[in-house]
């Protein structure tokens, strides 16, 4: 057996299925294993992952997750992730806890950047200094500044988990999970449960480390054009002092039931009384372990055929029951040892649980017996098929997503070779599916009619539980304050001390130049522009981008949303899943579904607001504003997808009040959810609708206007459906204009000479109507608001005008918030102040900068830390050296990883809001001349600025009034959930 670096080669093989070479090799000494990928991707990827189960609910593996990313033998700095992130072209950067491992990826397309992020990752997992502090920071920690104050617990992962656990759709998932796995580690949570986290010890957190994070632990992934012998000598070279060390980390197998089971949870339901029509249900069921290639393979196809698209007959069972507001549980979670299915509803009352129950059974039992149609598994298969082929993972590189896959089956002992080769696997499914056309039939009776491992869980609304918590752990921390002593206490206070002065320290200058980085001369000065023909057909625009995708069309339609009146704006996301969720005038919505998953790559639409940057000063025609219907298929399938587009354009059946009021409630149901889960959008919608009209229109049709409207609307459904009717039709009738439309094209050049004719004939088909861009009136919004939700958290945000305070737009901008955001925000936001996250937004076409935080503990403090970054900003001192390295960190930022229908849509887009080649590239020269200079002068104009704010605030009640009680100008507060 041949050796290269101490790796022994176990196995080679080729995939054709993601053109790569994959080998995978063992360390012959410490064991470890390594999947090195060999392909002509640039966008290389690497990740380290580790076994990581747990035996109670502290959360260990994600305190340790946090904690290993703050500092390590080679760099000694407080945050080397922070670090990477500002001066890296890092395609990507994250650490991850998952249920039963832990997951450190890094990708990059510039080598020597790559083998950089490796190098830092590498001595944070297998050197990293967790000291005592660091746990405290990032697990937990007593918290009190004088010997008059209460005793509070604080630490970034007790407060990101508070959060969670304020999610019922969160509490959700977690319950399934610890419900039907209840004798594996899987019933605990890796996460952890803020009422356990304190539990955690320094000590058993550092043996998980020394237990876990051991090479002999450690899969290694490569994937990329990087060269694949370096690999195995720098993994080599890291690991020289480890010898093997054996652990148990094997997960057992859950042993199967004999009778389904059900539970009952309660979660906080804020300060509602118990309304009992919010509660939430699964129907969940153990299936097989995830290393059954073929099956999962088929469960995949039968999971979209049940649950996968609005007309898939399980999910439509349950949204046309009307007993809920939308459906629950995901389908299939192939992520654990063992796969799981659920499905159910939220928003149901309590005694409809068993109803509900009842209607996923017997659909299952009916789909068993009767038959899935034939065209519903056709579509299945094809969208399956062609987003295994297609691999479009959008921002996320190919090569982690490619991991992410692997990981479950390569933990628990299966070839994760085979899990990217699905060729092999596909083939048997059509196989059989060919031989025996109830093969997927079959699959229903044995992974569900039959299998009597079934769990039912009912998540019901509590008012007591926030305040039985909130008892808790006032009395935990009373009776810990009682016994102490006033010398423990003193203690306590000067660790706190301490824990703040080591944060607001900085690393020295020496420590921080041992973090690799590139330097400026490595950086291209030049744009990449993607290239871009303008044609015309029919009066409407054609956009065409000539870039590689593979022999997919990908196709956007572009309608000018100038067409419609002010009041139809809120309409526009509805009226657009319209077109493809409720059918045709010959075809009800199934088989439209149908018609497009077995022809289509999919047809979905989405749309844009913006500010238009070359007009100087407000006017009339500032805003660009469209709704894209945005499809994409294999060449050969183009007729068809054009054949679909027409039929969705022009033959739309909008009269269905039934289907659209599902739809209605789903998007309530959706938005309600995202407010408690991440209220930082909707804070950010609003702050940016007092300044431009564009971004007004857009807090219109997303934001917490948005929700108000749907809500709204069910009323007017329900007692005035001809006026929602009629809404509904002149929106179709003004929007579908080619008069005032685009399309966008992004293909390789020898299929374009194909898909023209067909598209040209297309947009010959539509409309034709006089334009007239409308002008959209709006009401102004109070300066000051707040949003209540039944979250423990907040969302903290601020707004001002630069442009009115005077600043002109230059590039250095990307450069001065990106340093900001990684060096002051994230001091001040999450470091010290405990939240998740904090940030600077600078919208440049409108000059709108917002600030804002998200699952923040605080409301007026992080205001007040707001204000303080103009003073940064005017005080900062930066080296030659730091200027570099934030420099190149926000070129990392411009220079996103795009896959090619993203570059064409990205090129549209900058089309239509007027940017063009030759302002990009002043903004990428002024970015690289960026100086010192540059942030004192945005420091002095955002203190202007700051004179004339706006606040919106998305919290708890009780802090939004503790706020007002501490704030001279005062919030307006409005209950939201
Ligand atoms: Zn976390």
């Amino acid at each position: 057996m041949s050796s290269t670096h101490g790796f022994e080669l176990v196995e080679t093989r080729e995939i054709p299925e993601i053109n790569s070479t994959a080998k995978y090799y063992r360390h012959e000494r410490t064991g470890l294993q390594l999947l090195s990928v060999e392909n002509d991707d640039d966008n290389k990827c690497f990740g380290v992952g580790f076994k990581t189960p747990v035996d109670d609910d502290t959360g260990v593996p994600h305190i340790l997750e946090h904690a290993v990313l703050n500092g390590s033998r080679k760099y000694p700095i407080k945050e080397p992730f922070v670090e990477l992130i500002k001066t890296s072209l890092q395609t990507f950067i994250n650490a991850m806890t998952f249920t039963d491992f832990t997951l450190y990826p890094v990708a990059s397309t510039n080598n020597q950047d790559f083998y950089n992020l490796v190098d830092v990752y590498l001595d944070a997992v297998f050197y990293p200094n967790i000291t005592k502090q660091t746990f405290q920071q990032e697990g937990w920690h007593y918290e009190v500044k004088s010997k008059d104050d209460p005793l509070l617990f604080k630490g970034v992962v007790f407060n990101e988990m508070k959060a969670a656990y304020s999610s019922p759709d969160r509490m959700l998932g977690e319950k399934t999970r610890v419900a039907i796995l209840p004798d594996t580690p899987y019933a605990k949570s890796a996460g952890g449960d803020p009422a356990a986290i304190p539990d955690l010890t320094y000590e058993k957190f550092v043996s998980f480390h020394r237990d876990y994070y051991h090479p002999s632990q450690a899969h290694v992934f490569f994937y990329g054009d990087d060269d694949p012998e370096q690999r195995l000598k720098l993994i080599d070279e890291f690991i020289k002092e480890f010898e093997r060390r054996e652990v148990d980390t094997q997960i057992p197998v859950q042993p199967r039931w004999d009778e389904p089971r059900e539970r009952t949870e309660k979660y906080d339901a804020g300060d509602a009384d118990g309304d009992s029509s919010k509660s939430l249900m699964t129907v969940s069921w153990l299936l097989t372990e995830v290393s059954n290639e073929e099956d999962m393979l088929a469960l995949e196809i039968l999971d979209h055929a049940l649950v996968g698209t609005s007309a898939a007959p399980l999910r439509k069972a349950l949204i046309e029951s009307g007993l809920g507001e939308d459906m629950t549980g995901g389908g299939l979670n192939p992520y654990m040892r063992e796969a799981l299915f659920s499905v159910g509803l939220k928003g149901i009352k309590k005694e409809d649980v068993k109803t509900v129950e009842n209607l996923v059974m017997e659909t299952l039992s009916k789909l068993a017996d009767d038959g899935i149609d034939k065209d519903t598994i056709k579509a299945s298969l094809n969208t399956v098929e062609f987003q295994l082929r297609e691999k479009n993972t959008g921002r996320f590189p190919r090569g982690l997503a490619a991991l992410i896959q692997i990981m479950p089956t390569w933990l628990h002992g299966g070839d994760p070779v085979d899990r990217l080769a699905f060729e092999d696997a596909l083939e048997s499914v059509k196989k059989k599916y060919a031989e025996d056309e109830t093969y997927f039939e079959e699959l229903i009776g044995k992974y569900f009619l039959n299998n009597k491992h079934r769990s039912t869980v009912t998540l019901e609304p509590d008012p007591q539980v926030k305040v039985k918590r909130e008892a808790a752990e006032t009395d935990r921390l009373e009776t810990v304050r009682k016994a102490m002593g006033d010398h423990e206490l003193e203690l306590i206070i000067n660790n706190v001390g301490e824990l703040e002065r080591r944060q607001q320290t900085p690393d020295t200058p020496e420590d921080l130049a041992k973090i690799p980085s590139l330097s400026l001369a490595d950086i291209d000065r030049k744009i990449k522009p993607v290239p871009q023909e303008e044609l015309v057909a029919h009066d409407a625009p054609i956009l065409y981008h000539d870039l590689p995708t593979s022999g997919i069309a990908y196709v956007d339609l572009g309608f000018n949303l100038r067409s419609l009146p002010t009041k139809y704006l809120p309409y526009v996301p509805l009226f657009g899943r319209t077109l493809t969720q409720m059918g045709t005038e010959s075809e009800d919505f199934v088989k439209l579904q149908q018609r497009i998953g077995a022809n289509t790559g999919g047809i979905g639409t989405t749309s844009m607001t913006s500010k238009v940057v070359t007009s100087e000063e407000t006017n009339a025609d500032d805003t660009a504003a469209y709704l894209f219907l945005r499809g994409k298929a294999m060449v050969h399938q183009t007729g068809e997808l054009v054949d679909i587009l027409r039929d969705i354009l022009l033959k739309v059946k909008l009269d269905n009040r039934d289907r659209f009021k599902q739809m209605v409630l789903e998007s309530k149901a959706r938005k309600e959810a995202g407010l408690s889960s991440s209220g930082q959008m909707a804070v950010i919608s609003r702050l940016g609708a007092h300044y431009a009209t564009a971004d007004w229109a857009s807090e219109q049709m997303s934001g917490i206007s948005n929700l108000l409207f749907l809500r709204d609307l069910l009323e007017r459904i329900n007692n005035d459906w001809a006026s929602v009717l009629s809404d509904l039709k002149e929106i179709h009738k003004l929007l579908i204009n080619r008069q005032a439309m685009l399309a966008n094209v992004t293909l390789e050049s020898d299929n374009w000479k194909t898909f023209k004719p067909q598209l040209e004939t297309l947009i010959g088909d539509l409309p034709t109507a006089d334009f007239a861009a409308q002008n959209w009136s709006h009401s102004s919004l109070a300066e000051r608001e707040g949003f209540t939700v039944p979250a423990q958290v907040n969302f903290v945000g601020k707004a001002v005008d630069m442009y009115a305070a005077g600043y002109e737009k230059d590039g250095s901008y990307i450069t001065i918030l990106k340093h900001a955001n990684l060096d002051y925000m994230w001091n001040r936001i999450r470091a010290m102040g405990g939240a998740y996250g904090g940030s600077m937004f600078f919208d440049y076409p409108s000059g709108t900068l917002s600030f804002v935080s998200w699952r923040d503990p605080n409301l007026v403090g992080t205001l007040r830390n707001y204000d303080g970054a103009a003073d940064y900003l005017q005080k900062i001192e930066l080296s030659d050296g730091e200027l570099e390295k934030a420099i190149i960190g926000a070129i990392g930022e411009v220079d996103q990883y795009q896959l090619p229908d993203a570059k064409g849509f990205s090129q549209m887009q900058r089309y239509l809001i007027g940017v063009t080649d030759d302002m990009r590239q002043k903004t990428r020269d002024q970015l690289l001349g960026t100086t010192v200079a540059d942030f004192k002068a945005f420091g002095v104009r955002l203190a202007e600025a700051l004179k004339k704010s706006k606040i919106a605030v998305v919290g708890s009640p009780d802090a939004l009034a503790k706020a007002n009680e501490d704030l001279d100008e005062k919030i307006d507060i409005a209950n939201l959930l």
